[in-house]
């Protein structure tokens, strides 16, 4: 039986009936359109349902699912068309000004579909929805309309963290107070819309994994900076170097197949260079040289008599938590800037005048775990390395720069590599840059619930006794339990600690040490704002559930028993910036640009300080 058809303007005759993706094949019409924009050049999967086009009898359809049907008599086929243009033209535009495949938001609508069987919403007001935006700058938005209103975030928010910076109203739906948002981005978790791995019925069909795009966008997410990043990386008056935070390691793998857990710090070298970073450098490092200064910190509130307990401070989520609610308690707050922040202040100074490259040029993009690390790296006094250059005459006035320049979550960091068509599983594994990179065990269990404290009486004990402390690993302070306790002996003085995970865990220990209670009595308190530290980081990957954070726990601790060096005073890099740059902990240097200052926030709020429920 033969077949006529049409090919764009060729009349074809079949001998008998074929599949579409054959007559395709066989009169050599290609199968990917080229993408209409540079920055979207990435896009060239064969089975991309998205701009993979082809129009049949009049009518615009994906190839990938038309493959295997055959044509029939009469068939019109066109592989160019005004109307095929007109449609990729609208989806690319759409994919660049949203960052959203909308083939891929289609198929997350079955979870809208669940909702109005329970109830949440009906389909067909939502569908006339057009609300704006509603942003908590510079680390979240909510997207209002592809919500589907069923308050995970707000009871997570207020219930779970105990920061009721989420309301519901039955018009608007979600709605942000602002001012009391610590940016935790636990709400981000929660939220059932988007980030998830798409099911088999869905992408995986069309090969969508390896795509920038092939995660669905969730109501509630981060402000996405993959865009300032990937124009950085192609501009060549920017120098742009990149540190990844330790528990950024142990979950990662995750999205490219690999179990929760899976440690790819060598991968992750390869593979940002293969992106075009300069410099890789690593976040343990830096977090070595918090160890360093917030242990002697430590030290010497417990000599001098200085405000106790001291306040661990690397967990932005947790800082901001507490300027908003526990202003009273800012005292009690290390100095000692976050590990990112320090590395910020370090490579613009020391590494920028050791590697001969214009402050002024340096671009630093962090990799986190963790949303509120976007809003500390904007913090005001977060620029220290532009005073320090300033001071010397260097730098103008008007060239004022930020220590951080953008701040990545580790979703975002997954995104970015596929954009650089990076598979990170099939990465080598390579060594990181020299100068800020090399990092001791101690390091790695930063990104756990009780790793700073273990790490900072690994080294305090030792710089007070002068002799190794025998027990490295302190078992009560790594568990889940929501507020741990424990204490060490330190020459003489029995060193009292607390870990609290969460900020509903938080808020029970600040009320504690504020009213006079058990914990006013302790000398040193580790909070994480986020459950089970950064390794349960409002920016980790998608899903974070119980069984995750332990096997991503269990990464990071594997990361420091393997390492010879279990001790930050020992790290080789962290005792030469020290002899070339900052003499010692909490000297000058350390201290302009190793250290900061907080800032009572509660007045900013509508109630008052410690109203947290
Ligand atoms: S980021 Fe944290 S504080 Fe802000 S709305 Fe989400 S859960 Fe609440
Ligand atoms: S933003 Fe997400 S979690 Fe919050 S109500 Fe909407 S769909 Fe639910």
């Amino acid at each position: 039986m033969t077949l006529a058809i049409q090919l764009d303007e060729q009349q074809v005759t079949l001998e008998s009936p074929a599949r579409l993706l054959t007559v395709l094949a066989q009169h050599k019409r290609r199968l990917v359109h080229p993408p209409l924009f540079e920055e979207l050049s990435w896009i060239d999967n064969p089975r991309c349902p998205l701009i993979n086009l082809v129009e049949v009898d009049g009518q615009v359809v994906p190839i990938a699912v038309w493959a295997d049907r055959l044509v029939r008599d009469g068939m019109v086929i066109r592989t160019r068309s005004e109307q095929l243009e007109a449609v990729l033209q609208e989806r690319l535009t759409h994919l660049r000004d949203h960052q959203e495949c909308q083939f891929i938001r289609q198929l997350q609508e079955f979870v809208a579909a669940e909702a109005e069987s329970r109830g949440l919403i009906e389909l067909e007001k939502r569908a006339e929805w057009r609300f704006e935006p509603r942003m908590s700058p510079p680390s979240l938005l909510h997207d209002p309309n592809s919500c589907v209103r069923c308050r995970a975030c707000v009871d997570t928010c207020n219930d779970i963290q105990g920061v009721g910076a989420l309301s519901f109203d039955e018009k608007q739906g979600v709605l942000f107070d602002d001012a009391k948002c610590t940016r935790c981005g636990q709400c981000i978790l929660s939220c059932p819309v988007g980030f998830r791995k798409m099911p088999g019925f869905g992408a995986d069909i069309f090969g969508c994994d390896p795509c920038p795009f092939s995660r669905p966008l969730g109501a509630m997410r981060e402000i996405d900076d993959t865009p300032k990043v990937w124009k950085a990386l192609k501009d060549r008056e920017k120098y742009v170097v990149v540190q990844f935070a330790p528990a950024v390691r142990a979950t990662l793998g995750e999205e490219f197949g690999m179990e929760p857990g899976a440690l790819v710090t060598g991968k992750l070298y390869a593979g940002l260079r293969r992106l075009g970073f300069k410099q890789v450098w690593d976040t343990n490092f830096s977090a070595d040289l918090t160890i360093m200064e917030e242990g002697h910190e430590l030290l010497d509130r417990l000599k001098q008599g200085g405000k106790l307990p001291q306040f661990t401070s690397c967990s932005p989520g947790w800082i901001r938590y507490c300027e908003i609610f526990y202003p009273d308690l800012i005292p009690n707050l290390s100095t000692a800037k976050s590990p990112q922040q320090m590395l910020g202040a370090v490579a613009k100074t020391h590494a920028a005048e050791k590697l001969g490259i214009d402050p002024r040029r340096m671009y630093v993009v962090s990799i986190m775990p963790c949303t509120a690390k976007k809003i500390e790296a904007a913090r005001e006094e977060m620029d220290s390395s532009y005073s320090y250059w300033r001071e010397k005459g260097r730098v103008k006035q008007e060239e004022r720069f930020q220590d951080v320049d953008v701040v990545l979550t580790s979703r975002e960091a997954a995104k970015l590599l596929k954009m650089g068509k990076i598979d990170l599983a099939a990465m080598p594994e390579e060594q990181p840059d020299p100068l800020l990179s090399q990092y001791t065990g101690a390091a790695p269990i930063f990104g756990r619930t009780g790793g700073v404290m273990e790490a900072a009486l690994r080294t305090a004990y030792e710089v007070v006794a002068g002799k190794p402390l025998e027990q490295l690993e302190f078992e009560s302070l790594g568990t889940m339990e929501g507020v741990k306790v424990a204490s060490v002996s330190v020459d003489g003085i029995e060193v009292k600690v607390a870990v609290a995970h969460g900020l509903a865990n938080a808020r029970k220990v600040c009320e504690s040490v504020r009213q006079g209670g058990e914990f006013s009595q302790y000398h040193f308190i580790e909070f994480m704002a986020c459950d089970g530290g950064c390794i349960g980081g409002g920016g980790q990957l998608i899903p974070t559930n119980t069984m995750v954070r332990k096997a991503r726990t269990g990464g990071v601790n594997r990361d420091d028993c393997e390492h010879p060096l279990r001790k930050s005073h020992l790290n080789p890099e962290v005792q030469q910036l020290y002899a070339e740059f900052l003499n010692e902990p909490l000297g000058h240097l350390s201290h302009h640009l190793l250290h900061t200052a907080y800032v009572d926030r509660s007045r900013q709020t509508q109630s008052s300080a410690g109203s947290a429920e």
